[in-house]
């Protein structure tokens, strides 16, 4: 790894949403060299090189961020799936408390952690030490989920060391668990959405302050181009792939038909967007100053 994580790069970014504010935190990144097949299993080099060209990006090279959301309303602080943390396998993730203490929040002030899934870039920081980073939270999640990863249903190699961490560090904290079903109302103005595939129990998030409209979508896309090229594009980090691609399709409509901004954990900073529908189908404008004037 070079040791480029030492630029100086954007950080933290804040806007309001109605009475909400946003804030988005760069957890770190990774950079990889399997553009293909990373972000697409069933397309094949040359479509995905073609992709990375039409964005003037340096296939097959990637870079992967980790951007989580906070959400300060009224009267409550939701972290929706705070970073690495200490878990962090390399220097270049793992920034989430160290840039938390920057944005002028403590992790005590947090009163609700919101888990999206029980992927090890969603979970590892819910403790530092084997003591709860957020010890003032309430954790949600789907039920699902939990009880996908703490029991014992079938998973490929790979996600072994998923399970393992999900056991670790979110099961001894079930008792400050909230289990959630698609649809629920997590606070004032924050819904759950069904966005079951990427995991078993994976879910996005629309959030509502007089009458502004945002939505998380999580994982449901993974690569700001190649996610929304094609629909039918498989993610290689997708847990069922043919429930994936139905619940992209059904969120990418519904975000591009509500010319409302969108984040996904893994968009690059400051991933915020809007979806365009465009005549072959869909493309991500990253927002510039309009969430700030
Ligand atoms: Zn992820």
């Amino acid at each position: 790894m070079s040791n480029s994580y030492r630029n100086v790069r954007p950080e933290i970014y804040q806007f309001n949403l109605g009475k909400f504010r946003i804030t988005n935190i760069l957890d770190g990144y990774f950079h990889r060299e399997d553009m293909h097949p990373f972000t697409a299993t069933n397309a094949s080099a040359p479509e995905i090189e073609k992709i990375a060209k039409q964005h003037f990006l340096p296939f097959p090279k990637l870079e992967h961020n980790f951007v989580p959301t906070l959400i300060e309303t009224s009267n409550a602080l939701i972290a929706f799936d705070p970073g690495f943390g200490k878990r962090a396998p390399g220097p270049s993730a793992g920034w989430y408390n160290r840039l938390l203490e920057k944005t002028g929040y403590s992790p005590e002030q947090v009163t609700h952690v919101v888990i999206s899934h029980g992927h090890p870039d969603h979970i590892a920081n819910l403790t530092t030490d084997g003591t709860p980073t957020f010890k003032n939270a309430e954790i949600i999640i789907s039920r699902t989920e939990f009880e996908f990863w703490s029991g014992d249903s079938p998973i490929p190699d790979f996600r072994g060391p998923t399970r393992k961490m999900f056991q670790e560090v979110v099961v001894p904290l079930a008792d400050r668990c909230r289990f959630v079903e698609p649809d629920a109302l997590l606070v004032n103005g924050i819904t759950a959405l069904n966005a079951f595939g990427h995991s078993a129990g994976h879910m996005a998030f629309h959030v509502e302050s007089e009458g502004a409209e945002l939505m998380l979508l999580s994982d449901t896309i993974a690569h700001f181009a190649v996610s929304l090229a094609n629909l039918e594009w498989q993610f290689s980090m997708d847990d069922n792939p043919e429930m994936a691609i139905t619940t992209r399709k059904r969120l990418v409509e519904m975000a591009a038909s509500k010319n409302a901004p969108v984040i996904a954990f893994h968009m690059p900073f400051p991933s915020v967007g809007y979806i365009e529908k465009t005549s072959s189908g869909f493309k991500w404008l990253p927002a510039t100053y309009q969430m700030n004037i």
